[in-house]
């Protein structure tokens, strides 16, 4: 098959290509860089089943394809509030030119959506039935709704002009290639952790989340892409743990005299976050697989390679 991947370059959507290039289908990456890099996907650069386009959403594009993961988005805080207008463009106007393009060729469409349609939620744990609880006009916002615009959307075009959509709604997802700057827990807490200096904890640590490891995360996507359900289906680890316990788990792997800070909550930070994957499982025969430790182990030597000599531990 021919496979479209909006959003290739960055942390998902590259370990989703290397799995789709792993079965042999020729592999289209459009991307254009904003958090993405190339070093992600150099590996392929190469390969005559392997196409970079540099490209960015929020203009049309002509291309023959058979499947599209929608991936292209900014997806941590940081980069995503950094422009927030370019980010409704991206997941408003550049959804739409992908359904767009999905309806033209008849293409099966997902949307990597999120667990931020869930806003902060009143109801723990979420599943899809529960309509959120977003704030409209926050510094979150341009995200949120971005995204269940990007869900409205796709939903249209499929009841609209038929085209064969897929919906994800991925929760937190760590793993190696994440960025080392991108201000996300699991980045950050590592980052930390190995240039000795301290974990940055917002508010007092209590608010929860639950974290994915990338390669469970990405078979999850591939399920629901071939199954025959539309979703939204919820994608994550069920595991739960508070900002503190992902913190001081850190500090137990890498180093346990690493001092904790507390600094202020920002705006609308969801207090907790749980995926019901009831329905991934009847659905998919999808469950995460990957422990919290082992995956956070994988993540840390990651980020150990890429920092170097300034990653090691001071011995004591
Ligand atoms: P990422 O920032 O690493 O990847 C996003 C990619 O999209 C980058 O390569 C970036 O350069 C590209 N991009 C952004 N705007 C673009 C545009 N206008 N045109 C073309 N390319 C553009 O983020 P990620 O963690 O890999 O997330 C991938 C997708 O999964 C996103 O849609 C995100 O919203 C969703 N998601 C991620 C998480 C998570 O925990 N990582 C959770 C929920 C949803
Ligand atoms: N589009 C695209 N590539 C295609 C087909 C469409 O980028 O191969 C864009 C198109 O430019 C438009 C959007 O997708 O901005 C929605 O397309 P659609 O055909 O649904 O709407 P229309 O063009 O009729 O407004
Ligand atoms: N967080 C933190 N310290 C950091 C980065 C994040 O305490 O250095 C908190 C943040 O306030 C939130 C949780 O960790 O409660 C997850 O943040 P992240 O940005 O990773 O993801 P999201 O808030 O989008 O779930």
């Amino acid at each position: 098959m021919r496979i479209l991947v909006t959003g290739g370059a960055g942390f998902i959507g590259s370990h989703l290509i290397d799995r789709l290039m792993g079965q042999g289908h020729d592999v289209i990456c459009l991307d254009n860089f904003y958090t993405g890099h190339k070093r992600n996907i150099l590996k392929w650069m190469d390969h005559p089943y392997f196409e970079l386009i540099r490209h960015d959403i929020t203009e049309p594009i002509r291309l023959e394809v058979d499947q599209i993961y929608h991936l292209a988005c900014p997806a941590s805080p940081v980069h995503y509030q950094y422009n927030p207008v370019k980010t409704i463009k991206t997941n408003v106007m550049g959804t739409l030119n992908m359904l767009g393009l999905a309806k033209r060729v008849k293409a099966r469409f997902l949307l990597a959506s999120t667990s931020e349609v869930y806003g902060d939620p009143d109801v723990h744990p979420q599943p899809e039935e529960y309509r959120g609880n977003v704030n409209t006009i926050g510094i979150r916002s341009c995200y949120d709704e971005g995204k269940r615009v990007a869900e409205t959307l796709a939903f249209d075009y499929h009841r609209q002009n038929n085209v064969d959509i897929r919906v994800a709604r991925i929760f937190n997802t760590y793993g190696p290639r994440m960025l080392e700057n991108d201000g996300r827990v699991v980045s950050n807490f590592i980052v930390q952790t190995l240039q000795n200096k301290p974990l940055t904890v917002y508010g007092d640590g209590l608010q929860t989340r639950s974290f994915c490891f990338v390669s469970d995360l990405v078979e999850g996507l591939m399920r629901l892409m071939n199954g025959s359900h539309l979703g939204p289906v919820n994608l994550g680890n069920p595991d739960e743990y508070t900002i503190l316990e992902l913190a001081q788990t850190i500090q137990g792997m890498i180093n346990p005299d690493v001092d904790v800070k507390f600094e202020p909550l920002p705006q609308d930070d969801p207090r907790r976050r749980q995926p019901d994957i009831t329905r991934a499982k009847a659905w998919l025969d999808w469950q995460p697989t990957i422990p919290l430790n082992e995956g956070l182990q994988l993540t840390i030597e990651d980020f150990r390679s890429r920092l170097g000599e300034t990653s090691r531990p001071v011995s004591s």
